[in-house]
């Protein structure tokens, strides 16, 4: 059982982040735990993360989907929690991956208001409508996970609806989120230069694609480290970047971002750190004709470029075209500029893009592609 909840653990780590590019919905880690009602077990549970995870990949039909977690500091002496299941936390906190603040405040909906992100919460909120509108003018941006018959569901606080519904980032984003912003405190895990540097930092995965950092806190309008209450120095423009995914069968499997600095290779199973790894989503056949390495992406200016390196070769589907007369054939060692809409094919149904693009009507057909895993499941032990 130990073994199984530092398995769960381990993936739910790849699902926390602080990227304001990646990350779909927004929550308060230490009220999540205590979601009793959602399994009948201890008094808090850092699987119950898993749980709200999966429901929300399950409600967007989308794998892999992060949240952005603030955490209370408190959380990480809370006696009810395992001694692993606090290193755990301290583990993320030290590696950036959430947000730990001594006083939470209205940090979460200040995240949520920055970036468009819809809340999980059970919370009313009531005092803060004034300050935040869309709390009660924006149907499916605050959600209750609550249990339901295959794990928890979500109901609108406004409206009733099931479906987390991303809304416009407030107006102050574009700009704070064009630059890159320091923290006079040294080891900041949020704002610091490179690495973090915690007491855990050692334990942190080296594998991770280099995320964005998070959104600082507008304190009377200055940018403001969240963690330390320090005002953050403007280190420069942020790196251009753009987030692309993965879509295997039908079903987006994986967003990543893509920035000037570091190409992504994407393949069966690529060599070095940051690769996309396609294997676990593929059968038989398509794990023998897609390479190891298969294709590599780079960003230069605002251009996609993407450059076949794999022995059997890849294909452009145009505008997303999914008629076989459109498609153009990508040779070994060919480059290309994706242009808007354009898709590139690795293997039918195995499809790189900007996830907003992809063509509806290539309906989700798991059997298609899809090796035997189970998608979108942790398989949480009960
Ligand atoms: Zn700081």
């Amino acid at each position: 059982m130990r073994f199984e909840i530092s398995k769960v653990l381990d993936a739910i780590e790849a699902r926390v982040c602080t990227d304001p590019q990646l990350a779909r919905a927004v929550l308060d880690l230490a009220e999540i735990i205590r979601y009793q009602d959602l399994d009948g077990g201890r008094p808090a549970s850092s699987l119950r993360l898993g749980m709200v995870i999966d429901a929300l990949a399950r409600s967007l039909e989308e794998d892999n989907v992060p949240v952005y977690a603030v955490v209370h500091r408190g959380m990480l002496s809370d006696a009810d929690l395992t001694s692993n299941e606090r290193m755990v936390v301290r583990r993320w906190a030290d590696d950036g991956l959430v947000e730990v603040l001594d006083n939470p405040g209205d940090r979460m909906l200040e995240v949520a208001d920055l970036l468009g992100l819809p809340v999980l919460s059970r919370v009313r909120f009531d005092g803060l409508r004034g300050r935040f509108p869309w709390l009660v003018e924006q149907p499916g941006r605050v959600l209750a996970p609550v249990p339901g018959a295959g794990g928890p569901v979500f109901i609108a606080h406004v409206g009733g609806g099931h479906t987390p519904l991303a809304g416009p980032p407030a107006p102050a984003a574009a700009k704070l989120l064009s630059r890159e912003w320091r923290c006079p405190e040294s080891g900041c895990t949020l704002f610091g230069g490179a690495g973090g540097g915690g007491a855990f930092a050692d334990l942190a995965r080296i594998d991770r694609a280099p995320t964005g950092q998070p959104p600082p806190s507008l304190r009377n309008g200055v940018p403001t480290c969240p963690r330390h209450g320090a005002r953050l120095r403007d280190a420069g423009p942020r790196p251009r970047s753009e987030v692309l995914a993965v879509r295997v069968g039908g079903l987006i499997r994986r967003r990543f971002v893509l920035t000037e600095e570091q190409p992504v290779v994407i393949g069966r199973a690529p060599e070095g750190s940051g690769g996309i790894m396609l294997g676990q989503w593929l059968n038989d056949e398509a794990r023998r004709w897609i390479s190891r390495n298969h294709l590599r992406l780079e960003l230069r200016g605002n251009d996609v470029v993407a450059t076949d390196v794999s022995t059997n070769g890849s294909g452009v589907r145009p505008g997303g075209s999914l008629a076989e007369a459109d498609r153009i054939p990508l040779a070994p060692q060919q480059s290309r500029v994706l242009g808007a809409g354009d898709m590139v094919e690795l293997y039918p149904g195995v499809q790189i893009g900007r996830p907003n693009e992809f063509p509806a009507g290539a309906a989700y057909n798991p059997d298609s592609v899809m090796s035997e895993a189970p998608t979108m499941a942790m398989r949480l032990p009960r």
